[in-house]
């Protein structure tokens, strides 16, 4: 059974086509500049040299056939014709409160989407126009919306509801939803597996440490609360986004500065974070060669990232009444051990500890704690097209 999954970018595509017998990567490409000029397609294929197809891509319609194009490719394609694509599974990312879990995508499922624009105004659309290219491309597949808020809905009342007037909540659905469930779903479940524990009762915490930055809690594989809110805006320090704030900030910002609430929305989102604190990039590892040259702000940055992903650990340990297992994943978490390191430095009082040596690793399935640590530490590396492809596999087999 052959899986295509996609992930639609307001400009881009990215897709991986999954072999479900055992679950490798036949093939897998971006489609870039999709709307604008220059648009490219490059897939890769185990083995062989990177095909790469300059057209015009004037819409998210054209990707696709060109997508479908280069996986039948007679020289550089994987399959003879699509009709080998079992179900197509997509990345959507918000589902509001309609779905908390992944669904055959119908009129219904596409309104859902259409009426969380409010939410979403990026990403829904083009997750929307991936779906409807693949249905104008390759009719009567099965296509499968495989939601980014999916996880987080199971969290109560008592860790989604912000503490504003609750008409907002009942009018407009304004809430904690939570992003990045997909990865958080995969990795607890990894770590569950992975890890030995008990797949009803476990205590798990999960930090996806990426450009943008998620933490979760779940017991037994539920979520019981994880850090990003009514959008990926709230929670830890990111690349380019401020996590946590007072409100108050953006009321200040605007009449200091002139700015209106958009304006300093955009500042929260694309210039604040590790970037705005250190001044030197988002990037993680540019910050992190500044700090070791002196630079007081990149160590800064750092500093007050490593302490958030700290804190959240604490509030979610007290969240579950414990912790078994605590995991790293995404670019930062798979493959900076000092920020590990550094995280763990603050959970001595959990009995955490450290095996350096076992933690001198990257991207690879390791537990990375001490064999006499009360609770297991793991990198675990995410795969969020592969548990997308999963989701689909279940229910269109
Ligand atoms: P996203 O999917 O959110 O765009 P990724 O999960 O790919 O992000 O993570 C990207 C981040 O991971 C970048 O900031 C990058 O600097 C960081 N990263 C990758 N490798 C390392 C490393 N060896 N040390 C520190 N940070 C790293």
């Amino acid at each position: 059974m052959k899986i295509l999954v996609i992930n639609c970018g307001s400009s881009s595509l990215k897709y991986q086509l999954i072999d479900m017998d055992d679950e490798s990567v036949i093939a897998k490409g971006l489609c870039e500049r999709i709307g604008i000029e220059g648009s490219v397609l490059t897939q890769t294929v185990p083995g062989r040299d990177k095909y790469v197809v300059e057209q015009p891509m004037p819409s998210h319609n054209e990707a696709i056939r060109l997508v479908m194009d280069a996986l039948e490719d007679s020289v550089h394609g994987v399959i003879k014709s699509t009709d080998e694509i079992s179900a197509i599974g997509h990345r959507v990312v918000h589902g509001g409160t309609s779905f908390s879990e992944s669904c055959i995508v119908d009129e219904n499922v596409k309104q859902v989407i259409r009426d969380r624009f409010d939410l979403a105004p990026l990403h829904n659309p083009a997750n929307l126009m991936g779906i409807e290219a693949c249905e104008a491309g390759m009719p009567g597949k099965k296509n499968v919306a495989v939601w980014d808020t999916g996880f987080g809905m199971a969290i109560p009342e008592k860790a989604y509801l912000y503490a504003i007037p609750y008409e907002y909540y009942e009018k407009y659905g304004i809430r904690r939803y939570g992003f990045h469930g997909t990865s958080h779903m995969f990795v607890s479940g990894e770590a569950i597996r992975f890890g030995g524990l008990d797949p009803k009762t476990a205590k798990v915490i999960v930090c996806h440490l990426g450009n943008g930055g998620s933490v979760s809690a779940s017991i037994g594989g539920k979520c019981v609360d994880t850090s990003m809110g009514l959008t990926p805006l709230e929670g830890l320090i990111m690349g380019t986004r401020s996590g946590d704030i007072d409100a108050s900030v953006v009321q200040f910002i605007c009449n200091k500065e002139g700015k209106s609430v958009d304006d300093v929305l955009t500042i929260l989102n694309k210039k604040s974070g590790v970037l705005g604190i250190s001044g030197v990039s988002s990037d993680f590892r540019d910050v992190g060669t500044a700090a070791a040259e002196g630079n007081h702000r990149a160590q800064a940055a750092l500093d007050a990232f490593v302490y958030r992903v700290a804190k959240y650990i604490g509030a979610y340990t007290a969240a579950m009444n414990g912790v078994d297992a605590i995991a790293f994943t995404a670019g930062v978490g798979e493959n900076d051990k000092d920020t590990r390191k550094k995280v763990c430095e603050y959970l001595g009082y959990l009995g955490v500890k450290i095996d350096d040596a076992a933690n001198d690793v990257r991207g690879k399935n390791t537990i990375i704690s001490a064999p006499d640590s009360k609770v297991k530490v793991m990198l675990l590396p995410t795969n969020e097209e592969l548990a997308i492809a999963r989701e689909t596999k279940r229910l269109t087999e």
